[in-house]
């Protein structure tokens, strides 16, 4: 499969201009695009002006002086570098319902839960209703950019796997919910107006439903069935888009017998989802189904996507950062497909896009859009630093190569928020910079939206090893790894352990084997992370069950033997709390003696009750 590009020219790390534009309407969006990259200090001066005017009677902006002062030099001097839980306190009063001007002159419309947590529970940003249209500009600025790579977009569909979730209230009555599903719930996407470049395969009644199997069932049937249309398939994150190949997987029979019957499974009980797809499913089409079952029964997967969606041009899905673990599986399943990563953004604020978007996963970089907040950056590695906000670089002002941490200040009204996310400069577009997305601060493991940092990963091993405690046994040592070599992917935690007891080593293990220990212990860490890895496990099933594997005595001598064989210092040794390096992972898995899975999903319940 060839993907027809229009290629453009590189001079050192400055991108050549975007374009040309293949209509009108991607034109002026390009300019746009021109417009803000080319005065990227006068709009982030403009952006933090406006912010702060609007908001200069807020509590929190009052708070700090600011005595309705709006240019840089005050701001900087006086409103203090702060992270989610510095501002938890407000956000409690306004979940709790007081609507006074805490953090924005303009109402909070709602929550966004965000997949960062924060005391084991997803974190609440607020949000305000305009908030919808900036995302919406971020969000019409993709095909634009993407027709001045692939042309004949406009000519089929995107096969896009995209869901919601329920929402719920806050204790004040505001609805808390994910991102995208506010956005998929908007006006914006369910009333958006007839775009060639924008048709997908999927009904909106089938991404609107609530019901995880039924909307991937009908997701995926409908996209069976207009397969040859199919010119791009996607999702936000890499894990969701291979979600969608084990569910083809595991249920390519009842599809293609829904196929040749021409109706659909009585599974599938959502009147909306049931009418949307009657649409598509009209008729039986044994050929159709006959083909389906002959490339799904075959034993080998690979290039399945193509396979099964020969005209697929890209992946459309996000492989960086914690995502880049699968892209080995996504060129598999795809056959070497193109993975275009468009945009970075967050609960908290739209940062910006790849304008350079048919790139090697490796290359990715986002430009980030001066119009979408104001934008500071902390340079990383300084954190002994004392008075850390005033080292902050402007957007304008950041160096190519360096590595920064994101703090954003947003209409919504954080200000100087670190968002967690730390990037490294590539080059500029125009004056605008350009940013790899290096990592996330404090993540140590991480399968689909879960983070995981190392207190989390310490306090599910302490609290599962009290279950080695009758048994006179203790974690000695202890790593993780993030296995996704199968779908879902899932945790695994190994553990060297010490028997103090009347037992010996091998004996104390057999005892433990024998009482079912292990097992619980895999749940008890699973009870103690937190809710977004719970969540992820229970109602998503995007995560399988937390393996132990225990290794044998000694192992984590051999693990420092051979860092320090590498050039490690012995002194300042520390056991890895996560392996990725292959020898490491070969090492520890010679030494394992046993493994244990969770042997059932820990508890997870909406905090806040759902909305009706
Ligand atoms: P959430 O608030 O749950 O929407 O998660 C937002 C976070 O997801 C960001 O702060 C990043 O850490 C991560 N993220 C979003 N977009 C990207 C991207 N394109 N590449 C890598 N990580 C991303």
């Amino acid at each position: 499969m060839v993907v027809e590009m229009v290629v453009l020219t590189e001079s050192g790390s400055a991108v050549a201009k975007l374009g040309p534009a293949t209509n009108e309407k991607d034109s002026e969006k390009l300019r746009l695009i021109e417009e803000m990259t080319a005065n990227t200090d006068e709009v982030q001066k403009k952006v933090l002006a406006e912010i702060l005017k609007r908001n200069a009677e807020t509590e929190y902006l009052r708070r700090y002086g600011l005595d309705g002062a709006t240019d840089r030099a005050a701001f900087k001097a006086k409103v203090p570098v702060v992270t989610y839980e510095d501002l938890q306190p407000d956000i409690q009063r306004i979940a709790n319902g007081d609507r006074s001007a805490i953090l924005s002159a303009h109402p909070i419309s709602e929550f966004l839960t965000s997949s960062g947590t924060s005391a084991g529970e997803r974190k609440l940003i607020p949000t305000i209703k305009e908030d919808l249209g900036r995302r919406q500009l971020l969000h019409s600025l993709q095909m634009p950019v993407m027709n001045c790579y692939v042309p004949g977009l406009d000519q089929g569909k995107g096969l896009y796997f995209l869901f919601v979730k329920s929402e719920m209230k806050t204790p004040g009555e505001l609805t808390a919910q994910p991102l995208l599903t506010s956005f998929i719930k908007s006006e914006h996407f369910k009333n958006r107006p007839y775009d060639p470049y924008n048709v997908y395969t999927s009904p909106t009644a089938a991404i609107l439903c609530t019901d995880s199997f039924q909307s991937m069932y009908a997701q995926m049937l409908c996209g069976l069935l207009q397969r040859l249309d199919v010119l791009r398939v996607g999702a936000v994150f890499a894990s969701g888009l291979l979600r969608a190949i084990r569910f083809l997987q595991l249920h390519w029979q009842d599809l293609c017998n829904d196929i040749a019957a021409g109706s659909l499974t009585i599974k599938v009980t959502d009147h909306s989802v049931r009418a949307a797809v009657a649409e598509l499913l009209s008729q039986p089409d044994p050929e159709l189904a006959g083909f389906l079952a002959a490339e799904c029964s075959k034993g080998d997967w690979a290039g399945i996507i193509t396979r099964i969606w020969p005209n697929t041009k890209y992946l459309d899905v996000i492989v960086t950062g914690a995502m880049a673990q699968y892209i080995s599986t996504l060129e598999y399943y795809s056959g070497g497909l193109p993975m275009v990563c468009t945009m970075y953004a967050s609960s908290e604020c739209y940062f910006g896009l790849n304008l350079r978007p048919i790139c090697e996963p490796s290359e990715v970089s986002y430009t980030i859009m001066p119009n979408m907040g104001y934008f500071e950056f902390l340079p990383h590695g300084d954190d002994h630093v004392q008075d850390q906000s005033q080292r902050l670089v402007d957007l304008a002002d950041v160096e190519v190569g360096k590595e920064y941490e994101l703090v954003i200040t947003t209409y919504a009204g954080l200000n100087r928020y670190c968002v967690g996310d730390i990037l490294r400069v590539t080059g500029f577009y125009n004056t605008a910079p350009q940013f790899r997305f290096v990592r996330r601060k404090n993540v140590l493991l991480s399968i689909d939206s879960d983070k995981t940092d190392e207190a989390e990963l310490q306090r599910a091993v302490e609290s599962a090893s009290a279950l080695l405690r009758p048994y006179d046994g203790t974690v000695v040592e202890y790593t993780s790894h993030a296995y996704t070599k199968s779908i879902p992917g899932h945790y695994v935690i190994y553990w060297e352990l010490l028997a103090k007891g009347v037992y010996n080593g091998d004996e104390a293990l057999e005892v433990l084997k024998r009482d079912g220990v292990m097992e619980r212990c895999c749940l008890a860490m699973e009870e103690t992370l937190n809710a977004v890895y719970r969540q992820c496990r229970v109602a998503d099933g995007s995560i399988g069950p937390l393996e132990i594997r225990v290794v044998r005595g000694g192992t984590f001598d051999d693990l420092m033997d051979y860092a320090i064989s590498r050039g490690a210092s012995i002194n300042q040794y520390k056991v890895p709390r996560c392996v990725t390096l292959p020898p490491i992972l070969e090492l520890l898995n010679s030494r394992v003696v046993s493994t244990h899975f969770s042997p059932a999903p820990p508890t997870w319940s909406p905090l806040r009750r759902p909305a009706n």
